[in-house]
């Protein structure tokens, strides 16, 4: 047994924890949980509990259905919101097969690995999430959804809910380890935003599935209902999860060049150039849902075409430039990503076009600084401007001929995702929506 996990045992006994819950991601991005007994810890550390992945979304087919979870102790927490005494506490796990190797369903494994591809290249790659989310009005999913308030952009609400709710979101998040670093009304009803510090992609994005859990939590605690549908309101923004990202080559920002444009290296360009190069192939993981290209193509300061900026809000990549002479805060932001994705899955496909991007020396295109949205479809093109995917059934397009993402997720979460989004795309589309009837029954 290793130190580590010599301490989650210690203060198990310690704070009288009853139960523990292993965590671990399906490839949707749902968050899947089984408790145990203390007692079981020390086998579950030493050989995994087994459980039946077929009972999980996109883990295996019905015969190979024994899978283990391994809990990673770097992740131990207590669960605030369990209540102190019994206590419960959680670790996040890596799934493997019984013969020991990483199921090839596990998220969590797809970025392990694509870390360790950045690692042979002399990479660490960390990540910061800029999180939104709506707060709604507890009703009954059939009816529509009614906003906590009526506050738009950095709004100091009175009396607001949000407040409120903010505070105690935020207190619950840094019980369990999750550093804040700014948090504020977003620009729709109802709308916040809260931002994770920088850590490595894998601690960000453990740290995102426990904020999803943590922020969804607090709200029922509070009466009301949290969301991260990518669009709720036609007419309001919807909400994104804009990801800042820099690779480290040891303790230097590799991202960094003093006097360069933007400060931005080489490298840090070729990372954008990857980024724009692969964006429509791998726009299936960061935007994964139907609803998904409702937030992309309605305007709200989302990003709709392939472009890079430095202060230009419509920009797929941004730049930012807060304090351009500090290396250590180098980094691209990408705008696309929603916070309904598999942030393991999501912060994979991302890192690989960007390290695409170095092996293959990309050059970076001419920056856009005029809103994309202004132009015509014709100067777009004249200007060498792609558009992200208009729809799921474009970018499912887009991704099945993708290399790149077949290579990065793996072959068994590409099908998987393939044919799950092929499936949504009929769905969905057999719907006859109030729309329609709305205007063309009276119609036609
Ligand atoms: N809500 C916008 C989006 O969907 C972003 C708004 C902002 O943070 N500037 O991407
Ligand atoms: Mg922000
Ligand atoms: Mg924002
Ligand atoms: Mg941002």
């Amino acid at each position: 047994m290793d130190r580590q996990q010599e301490f989650v045992l210690r203060t198990i006994e310690e704070r009288d924890i009853r139960f523990v819950r292993l965590w671990f991601t399906d490839v949707l991005g749902t968050l899947k949980s089984v408790a145990i007994a203390p007692a079981e810890l020390e086998g579950a550390f030493a050989e995994g509990i087994g459980f039946d992945g077929s009972a999980i979304e996109g883990f295996t087919r019905v015969y190979e259905a024994d899978m283990l979870a391994k809990p990673d102790p770097s992740t131990f927490q207590v669960l605030p919101w369990r209540g102190e005494k019994p206590g419960t506490a959680r670790m996040f796990c890596d799934i493997t097969l019984p013969d020991g190797s990483p199921a090839l369903a596990d998220a969590r494994y797809v970025l392990r690995r694509t870390l360790s591809r950045a690692a042979d290249m002399g990479f660490s790659f960390y990540t910061h999430p800029e999180i939104e989310f709506f707060l709604l009005k507890q009703g009954t999913p059939d009816a529509a959804p009614v906003p906590v308030d009526q506050g738009g952009y950095f709004d100091h609400v009175p009396k607001g809910t949000a407040h409120d709710f903010r505070r105690a979101a935020i207190t619950m998040l840094e019980q369990v380890g999750i550093s804040v670093e700014f948090s504020h009304h977003e620009g729709a009803p109802g709308q916040n935003e809260i931002d994770l510090r920088y850590a490595d992609a894998l601690s960000t994005a453990d740290n995102i599935m426990t904020f999803r859990t943590v922020i969804k939590e607090v709200a029922l605690e509070q009466g009301i209902y949290a969301t991260f549908m990518p669009k709720v309101f036609a007419d309001h923004p919807g909400s994104g999860m804009h990801t800042h990202m820099s690779l480290f080559e040891g303790d230097s920002n590799a991202f960094f060049e003093p006097g360069a444009p933007y400060s931005l290296s080489k490298t840090g360009r070729q990372f954008i150039a990857g980024l724009l190069h692969h964006g429509r192939e791998f726009t299936l993981i960061t935007n994964q849902w139907v609803n998904s290209y409702k937030r992309l193509w309605g305007g709200g300061e989302a990003p709709a075409h392939l472009t890079w900026g430095h202060n230009n809000r419509s920009a797929m990549v941004r730049v930012p430039m807060y304090k351009p002479h500090k290396a250590q805060s180098s980094r691209v932001e990408v705008r696309t990503v929603d916070a309904a994705c598999n942030p393991y899955l999501a912060f994979s496909v991302m890192l690989a076009a960007g390290l695409k991007g170095i092996e293959e020396g990309y050059d970076l295109p001419a920056e856009t600084e005029d809103d994309v949205w202004q132009l015509t479809d014709r100067e777009r093109r004249a200007m060498g401007i792609k558009p992200l995917p208009a729809s799921l059934s474009e970018a499912i397009e887009a991704m099945e001929s993708s290399e790149l993402a077949a290579e990065t997720l793996g072959e068994h979460v590409f099908d998987f995702v393939l044919r799950n989004k092929q499936q949504e795309w009929h769905d969905y589309r057999n719907q006859v929506t109030p729309f329609e009837l709305e205007h063309l029954l009276p119609r036609l």
